[in-house]
């Protein structure tokens, strides 16, 4: 009776702190798949694209207490499909994303599309990476003051996700940097106290994430094999 898939599941779990929360990441997954692994426990998800993530949505409206995490890009002309589907948007990377997201989070809550304001993670670039988004640590304190003025999101941490090809040491010490700038920002109560989150490590890295003080690990490969 193993399921290879629920087993990578078990044995991930098992080394991981029980404060860190598993995200199984899910694109390209079927339904059934993902059915299993909710059945196995895990209820928070992620997809990287929002049509797929909505048709898998639709299909999985039976399982009531999945908690959907949006990890993708987001172009700002699908902001408002983000906030009406997702309780957390851990790929806010440029102001303009978050005030449109913030604009669309105003108008559901106030037509009852949705019952909470979503949950947001800034998305940190902390090393230059040309195939990725986010702020740079400097861009970020440039725009800081304008990301409070937004009243409708509610920011809860950081996100990153590191170029490929560092050594485990840079590794490490990327992660420990955007620690360094989540405690910065805590120390100096920009947000409230429940700006708690530190989303960060994927398959090949969360172990050195979790050493750094991830708080949310997001795995795909790892629990579902290679992707097609
Ligand atoms: C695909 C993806 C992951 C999971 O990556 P794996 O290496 O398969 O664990 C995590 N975060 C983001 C943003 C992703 O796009």
């Amino acid at each position: 009776m193993s399921n290879p898939i629920i087993n990578n599941l078990r044995q991930i779990q098992e080394t991981i702190p029980s404060n860190v929360c598993l995200i199984a990441v899910t694109k390209t997954v079927s339904v059934e798949v993902i059915q299993t692994v909710y059945e196995a426990g895990v209820k928070n998800f992620a997809e990287n694209k929002l049509q797929e993530a909505i048709d898998k949505q639709e299909k999985l409206k039976h399982c009531r207490d999945i908690c959907w995490h949006f990890i993708g890009h987001l172009q700002t002309n699908k902001a408002k499909k983000a906030v009406e589907s997702f309780e957390w948007i851990h790929s806010v990377d440029s102001l303009k994303l978050a005030q449109k997201l913030d604009f669309h989070a105003q108008q559901a809550l106030e037509n009852g599309v949705i019952g909470k304001l979503p949950q947001v993670c800034l998305q940190i670039k902390f090393l230059p990476d040309e195939n990725k988004y986010g702020w740079s640590v400097d861009e970020f304190y440039q725009d800081l003051s304008e990301l409070l003025n937004l009243k409708n999101l509610h920011f809860r941490g950081l996100m990153t996700i590191l170029p490929t090809g560092l050594s485990s040491e840079e590794i490490l010490s990327a992660f420990q940097g955007v620690a360094n700038v989540a405690s910065n920002l805590r120390k100096n109560q920009y947000f409230p106290p429940d700006f708690d989150q530190l989303s960060m490590g994927m398959s090949g890295d969360y172990s050195l994430a979790i050493e750094a003080g991830a708080t949310m690990i997001r795995l795909g490969t790892i629990i579902f094999g290679d992707r097609k």
